[in-house]
């Protein structure tokens, strides 16, 4: 059935579940390795379900991690692992995550999974604020430069600060991509639209960080509408 409502919610801003059942049904479901099938189920059981990416964006990424053959990346925002395994699992063998959280608890939950899926061992998760883990990494001239592929989907408020990092951290030509970006479409919620007040914040911020980034000239930016929007930013220089 038709879904015409304004705000489609955090998983597809499509609006028709039925063409987005299609999506997954065709080409994401099929083929979805099992131990990311696993790591979903494993996540569906969580009250925060619903932070971990969609699987049609995982896929996104995953085919983006393999054309750009990205060796070193960064998460920014694990919760229970479903991106981080589906980074892990695109990779080659000797690729290497940097995963940052302040909630390890969150990441035991998804962690046996990814154990047995034997990409553990591509993850150096850092627990902590990641904030103060840019800024130690910024700290070292072997970081500089040295990522990829930053995949940043932690604090939306914090987002233009990881900004500031993530775009000394990656290397020319590489890729930080921004998660949420179109924030459920409240980016262009009317003037006097209700939201709860963590949302109103988010949302400003995410508004804030598409107008940075669209002006941004270190880097070229593209505006995703799949899942909850995914701006990708490619550093120039
Ligand atoms: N990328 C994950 C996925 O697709 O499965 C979802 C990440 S979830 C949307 C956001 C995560 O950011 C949460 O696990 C939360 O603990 C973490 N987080 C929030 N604020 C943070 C901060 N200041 N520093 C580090 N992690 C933070
Ligand atoms: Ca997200």
């Amino acid at each position: 059935m038709e879904d015409t409502s304004a705000w489609s919610g955090p998983k597809s801003l499509l609006q028709s579940e039925t063409l987005y059942q299609y999506i997954l049904d065709t080409t994401v479901y099929p083929r979805e390795p099992d131990c990311l099938k696993e790591l979903r189920n494993v996540t569906a059981n969580s009250p925060w379900y619903y932070m971990a990416v969609p699987p049609d964006e995982a896929l996104f990424l995953s085919i983006l991690l393999k054309l750009m053959n990205a060796k070193n990346t960064m998460e920014i925002g694990v919760f229970t692992g479903y991106s981080l395994l589906n980074t892990a699992l695109a990779i080659p063998d000797d690729g290497k995550i940097l995963a940052i959280d302040i909630d390890r608890e969150a990441y035991e939950i998804g962690l046996p999974v990814i154990e047995k899926a034997g990409m553990a061992r591509k993850i150096d998760f850092r627990e902590g604020s990641a904030l103060t883990i840019l800024d130690q990494l910024l700290n070292e001239e072997k970081y500089k430069g040295l990522f990829d592929f930053v995949f940043v989907d932690a604090d939306k408020d914090n987002y233009l600060n990881y900004h500031k990092r993530a775009i000394e951290l990656v290397r020319v030509g590489g890729v930080i991509a921004y998660d949420n970006s179109l924030y459920s479409g409240l980016v262009v919620a009317p003037p006097g639209e209700p939201l709860y007040r963590g949302d109103t914040i988010d949302r400003d911020a995410i508004v804030e960080l598409n107008k940075v980034l669209a002006a941004d000239p270190r880097i070229e930016v593209c505006q995703l509408s799949i899942a909850d929007g995914l701006s990708l930013c490619r550093r120039l220089y």
